[in-house]
């Protein structure tokens, strides 16, 4: 037995399913999940000293590789001064200007400790703006665990076959209404038959959660302008996309101006940190400036602020980072293209910048039940194949995978290899 299936063995009898976050075991691929011990730079290293080059970076916060020395570096300055005060600090100020020059839409910004807070409390601040209960969401697109999101949801529910949980009351799944993504006819019929009821659409700007998805020419526009029409805020999940895609994430790279934006992952440099911003006059109903309640005892954490803060100084100092993030990703994708060529295959890869997914279907993929016409049992084994070669993917193909500039061209070149053996192996 391997220390990891040992790991796993004893963490089943203690730990709902061996694992603290679903999308971590292996069900949909089959096989035990690893248990890593380390990582630095492109790689991990797991519990029984093997090494893997990194496609998930922590599912998107690790853009600049992992243990990255300036943010090491500020995490181990800020731990002499305490670890949590519950007080107002200097790096909270520090990291509100920050995001609100980094993200074009955002006026004002509250911290929070993880994606899924931010999105709960985007939409409570939608409903208390708009005095609406409703909100729309897209098939597919997940936007953490809060009870109004685990409707037609992407990423580890569907990959556990749960995309509409037991445990959401019947009167909350009500208020929730789903469109297939890229359907701007069906955006539309849901507000006319909901006139004056819908708070907010909440959308990941390009999903990650149904695997990676694309917005069609025209379609982030026209939510937009449907927002307008209808009164509805636009709420644009960038807990992926935000700081990844471009600087000021898919809202600066697409050139929309969201209501609300929320924010995760990248921000925190591996911490535990959310964010939602957006419009002065919407963020001003947020305790204590108006009556939307929301609050956090760990809020703002100033080790989490100090991590968030030496990444986002070092993307907004280093352009440089997006142009390689793009130059890795085209190479890449370009690779995985050839190798499909090679070995006769059609798959359909969608890719922007440093996302991409191979979806193992010939259709292409625009909304979630073309992301489902995937053969995942195919996936199953060229995931364990991909491994097997030292290439640690999201064990599910609905999700994408998240590039760092950790990658030099020779493990671009390494993956590449991999790849076109992999996916000889698992046909
Ligand atoms: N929104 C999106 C788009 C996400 O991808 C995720 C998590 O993957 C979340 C929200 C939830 O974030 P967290 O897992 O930090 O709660």
């Amino acid at each position: 037995m391997t220390t990891s299936e040992q790991l796993f063995e004893k963490a089943k009898t203690l730990i709902p399913g061996g694992v603290n976050s679903p999308v971590r075991a292996f069900r949909a691929v089959g096989g035990n999940p690893i248990f890593i011990k380390s990582a630095k730079g492109p790689y991990l290293y797991d519990e029984d000293g093997r090494q893997y080059i990194e496609l998930i970076n922590s599912w998107g916060p690790m853009i600049l590789g992992h243990a990255f020395e300036p943010v090491e570096k500020a995490v181990r300055d800020a731990v002499q001064y305490s670890f949590s005060f519950g007080a107002p600090t200097r790096k909270e100020v520090e990291m509100a200007e920050l995001i609100v020059d980094m993200v074009p839409s955002v006026e004002k910004v509250r911290m929070v400790n993880s994606g899924t807070e931010a999105t709960m409390a985007a939409i409570r601040v939608a409903r208390g703006y708009t005095g609406r209960d409703k909100i729309i969401k897209f098939e597919g697109c997940y936007h953490g665990h809060g009870d109004s999101f685990l409707i037609a949801a992407g990423s580890g529910a569907v990959t556990m076959g749960v995309p509409d949980s037991p445990g959401v009351t019947k009167a909350t799944a009500a208020d929730t209404l789903t469109a297939p993504f890229n359907d701007l006819a069906a955006v539309e019929k849901l507000l006319i038959n909901n006139q004056s009821q819908v708070a907010a659409i909440i959308l990941e700007p390009v999903v990650g959660n149904m695997g990676c998805v694309l917005p069609e020419p025209g379609f982030l526009e026209g939510v937009r302008s449907l927002c307008d029409q209808y009164g509805a805020l636009l709420i644009f999940d960038e807990v992926m996309t935000g700081f990844r895609l471009a600087k000021g994430g898919a809202q600066e790279r697409f050139g929309i101006t969201p209501d609300l934006t929320t924010m995760g992952k990248i921000i925190g440099g591996g911490m535990p940190v959310g964010a939602y911003g957006g419009r002065a006059d919407i963020m001003n109903v947020v305790s204590p400036a108006g009556p939307v309640y929301q609050a956090g005892t760990l809020s703002g954490n100033p080790i989490a602020m100090s991590a968030g803060l030496a990444m986002l100084r070092h993307l907004q100092e280093h352009p440089e980072v997006y142009t390689r993030l793009e130059e890795i990703g085209t190479k890449l994708v370009d690779g995985f293209r050839a190798g499909l060529a090679k070995t006769g295959l059609t798959y359909t890869i969608n890719h922007i910048g440093s996302m991409f997914t191979l979806f193992m279907t010939d259709r292409a993929v625009t909304n979630f039940s073309e992301a489902k016409t995937s053969d995942l049992a195919l996936f199953g084994r060229y995931f364990q194949a991909m491994l097997k070669r030292g290439v640690y993917l999201a064990p599910s193909q609905f999700e994408s995978l998240f590039l760092s500039v950790a990658l030099s061209d020779d493990l671009v070149s390494q993956i590449i290899q991999a790849n076109e053996e992999s996916l000889q192996e698992a046909l």
